[in-house]
């Protein structure tokens, strides 16, 4: 049984790679990491367990397709982290019936059934975050990834946070690197913003004052995006 925080959509992916695309999110509960600026607490801490539900592949997958009328999408494994859960039988009805799947992780738990994904997104986390990333394990995580199409992904909120980005880079020169702009309303101890519309105009700030450092690095090789459904939904939860 698979612990389930929220299945919704289909919305629009709005970060990374598939950025735009339609897809129906499928967030899994519990994550190894407890970031500060983490925006999706709500799937992290067991005393939100409560609010979970725990599913095997068949309910999961069919709870998506009432979503989509049973017309197959791009469903989007996030969480918390779930690679604490085995997706693979998932995977294999999901994509027997024409899904494709994209799972977002911090790459701290290696899993064989990645290259059963049709992507994958590693984001490290930044030292913003306060949590430190274990790179054997994410190397382990990068060597499973044979299948999918690899992509790294890191949220900036800093200066800090972009010079990591930068030497993550260099280690794995061969895996396109999306690089996202920080929400500072999960900043902790932020008082400067509410759930209102005010976030897009500091997101939007945020992503001038990140493209300058990247023309100012001359850093040509990546991509550099906003968070789209904070642009449009503003902070309001499951879009
Ligand atoms: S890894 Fe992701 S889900 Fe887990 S605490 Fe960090 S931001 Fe939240």
């Amino acid at each position: 049984m698979i612990r389930v925080s929220e299945i919704f959509g289909p919305t629009v992916q709005g970060e990374g790679a598939l950025i735009g695309l339609p897809t129906v999110f499928v967030r899994t509960g519990g994550c190894d990491y407890r970031c500060t600026w983490c925006d999706t607490l709500y799937a992290v801490l067991p005393e939100q367990s409560s609010e979970w539900r725990r599913m095997n592949s068949d309910e999961i997958l069919n709870e998506v397709k009432k979503h989509t009328d049973g017309n197959p999408i791009l469903v989007t494994l996030s969480g918390g982290n779930p690679a604490m859960h085995d997706l693979e039988p998932l995977l294999d009805k999901g994509k027997r019936e024409d899904f494709t799947f994209a799972l977002e992780t911090q790459g701290s738990i290696p899993r064989k059934w990645f290259r059963k994904l049709d992507w994958l997104f590693l984001s490290p986390k930044g030292p913003s975050s306060s949590e430190a990333v274990d790179w054997e394990k994410f190397d382990k995580c990068v060597a499973e990834s044979v299948g999918p199409k690899l992509v790294l992904k890191v949220t900036v909120f800093n200066e800090q946070d972009y010079d990591f980005a930068k030497s993550t880079a260099e280690r794995y020169y061969d895996i396109p690197m999306y690089l996202q702009v920080g929400n500072p309303n999960f900043l902790p101890n932020n008082k400067m913003l509410g759930a209102d519309r005010k976030s897009e105009d500091v997101l939007m700030r945020q992503y001038r004052l990140l493209l300058d450092w990247v023309f100012r690095d001359k850093w040509f090789s990546v991509t550099v995006l906003p968070q789209l459904h904070v642009m449009v939904w503003g902070n309001e939860r499951a879009h």
